[in-house]
């Protein structure tokens, strides 16, 4: 059995359903388990109608809700999805005009409201490519944490083992439950995880994830155009690149296929006779030092001092409990004796944090900054990769520099102005000439 996740442009109007259809019926020898995830932005769309109505803006919520239905008839009503739609709209309906009488918006709410997207684009991907329908929420078991909640695998997998799949099965990603049957999501972009949870459970031989380019390329298309599709690369590798942000794959995605060993394809459902990236446990054998280079925005970037003497003990221990309490991942950090530099990608609890550390240290708060991260097994092995890097990097400010710990990758910290060309500078330096076993 192989797992194919279509992404929301994949499956954003019903030529691109149509697409989807031909795809998976060419491989339903394989036994595919789809996973789909909401049509086009309908996550983002409905995330906009439940802040309207706990806002105070029902007639608005409402109009827009009902935009939303006319998009989902627009594109699906041609395959006999009508009442399916109806159905779920009328139900929406409710828990909007809920929300606007409560006027609060809860993780469970938000949840129970966003879970609609994947609800409905499974069963219309469903019912177009006429194949069994089985509710995720029935089958992926999470903890309570909503919007990000975390799979409990004895559970699922227990689950996922005694579900009678058909020739060809459709189920919504991001979407699952808790043990009581509450609606829950796993993040943003989950539905790429939903689909190697799937993948690790039912050890399928392949965990497919189509999506609007040709594979990992060797830059973020949105900060540079023009960059070569990656053949392959290996798991740490693909790793590294989804949490330094190369959104074309979840973070989470890659370790229960690591577990399994099941090798994962990023496909083009637009272009589906491009080979894609193949990425597996030892990646290719390759002169080449890097992979790709992965960029992530939108970064505030903390500059911390300490206000005591020098070397005062437990100074990292204080500062990190701070973020601990609030919550607030640290991705990126460099130290000195008395400072520390790092960097956050969710700032929502900036100014709580920056009083108390102020209590015992001097804190300078950058915004507007950018992770910009070179990636590649081979950077552990060459000499003169940070010499290269450095070069190519004279004219721009770096304001922070970290090598994880894997030595798999080279990252800085850049003012997000400077952004694009530093990944340029990066990409001439290291992809104009390259491996053509590895690189398109
Ligand atoms: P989907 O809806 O199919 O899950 P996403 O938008 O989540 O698609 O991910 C695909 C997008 O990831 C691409 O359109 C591209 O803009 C972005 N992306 C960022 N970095 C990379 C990269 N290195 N290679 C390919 N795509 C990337
Ligand atoms: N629909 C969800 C989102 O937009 C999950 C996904 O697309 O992967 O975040
Ligand atoms: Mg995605």
């Amino acid at each position: 059995m192989i797992v194919m996740k279509f992404g929301g442009s994949s499956v954003e109007s019903a030529e691109a359903i149509e697409r989807v259809a031909n795809i998976v019926i060419d491989r339903r020898h394989q036994r595919p388990i789809v996973v789909v995830s909401a049509m086009g932005k309908t996550t983002n769309r409905l995330l906009e109608i439940a802040s309207l109505a706990v806002n105070g803006q029902r007639s608005q919520a409402l109009d827009q809700l009902q935009a939303l239905q006319d998009y989902h008839h627009q594109h699906a009503d041609p395959y006999g999805a009508k009442p399916v739609i109806q159905e779920h709209f009328q139900e929406l309906a409710e828990l909007v005009r809920g929300l606007a009488i409560l006027g609060e918006l809860t993780p469970r709410s938000i949840d129970a409201i966003t879970s609609f997207g994947e609800r409905l684009s499974s069963r219309i991907v469903a019912v177009a490519i006429g194949a069994k329908h089985i509710d995720s929420r029935h089958v992926i078991v999470t903890d309570e944490r909503h919007t990000m909640a975390a799979p409990l695998y004895p559970e699922t997998n227990e689950k996922l083992a005694a579900t009678a799949w058909g020739d060809i099965t459709v189920m919504g990603g991001f979407i699952a439950a808790t043990r009581a049957g509450v609606t829950t999501t796993l993040g943003r972009g989950g539905s790429d995880f939903t689909a190697s949870i799937v993948g690790a459970g039912i050890g399928a031989s392949e965990i497919q994830i189509w999506t609007d380019v040709d594979g990992m390329l060797t830059c973020d298309p949105t900060v540079l155009p023009g960059g070569r599709r990656v053949k392959s690369m290996s798991f740490a590798e693909a790793a590294e690149l989804a949490y330094f942000g190369a959104k074309v794959l979840h973070p989470a995605t890659v370790l229960p296929a690591v577990e399994k060993n099941i090798p994962v394809l990023i496909l083009n459902s637009r272009r589906p006779h491009v080979a894609g990236t193949r990425i597996t446990a030892e990646g290719p054998s390759t002169p080449s030092v890097a992979k790709s280079i992965a960029c992530k925005k939108n970064i505030t970037l903390v500059n911390i001092q300490s206000s005591r003497m020098l070397m005062a003990h437990g100074f990292l221990r204080r500062i990190f409990e701070v973020f601990d309490r609030h919550e607030t991942p640290v991705d990126m950090v460099a130290t000195s004796e008395v400072s520390v530099s790092l960097t956050i990608d969710n700032a929502a609890k900036m100014d709580q944090i920056a009083a108390e550390l102020r209590n015992f240290a001097e804190v300078e708060i950058e915004q507007q900054q950018a992770i910009v991260c070179l990636v590649g097994d081979n950077i552990r092995w060459q000499k003169g990769v940070a010499a290269r890097v450095f070069g190519a990097l004279s004219g721009i400010n770096i304001r922070m520099i970290s090598q994880g710990a894997s030595l798999r990758n080279l990252g800085f910290v850049v003012a997000q102005a400077d952004l694009r060309q530093a990944v340029e500078s990066l990409h001439s330096e290291f992809f104009t000439e390259v491996d053509p076993e590895v690189f398109e």
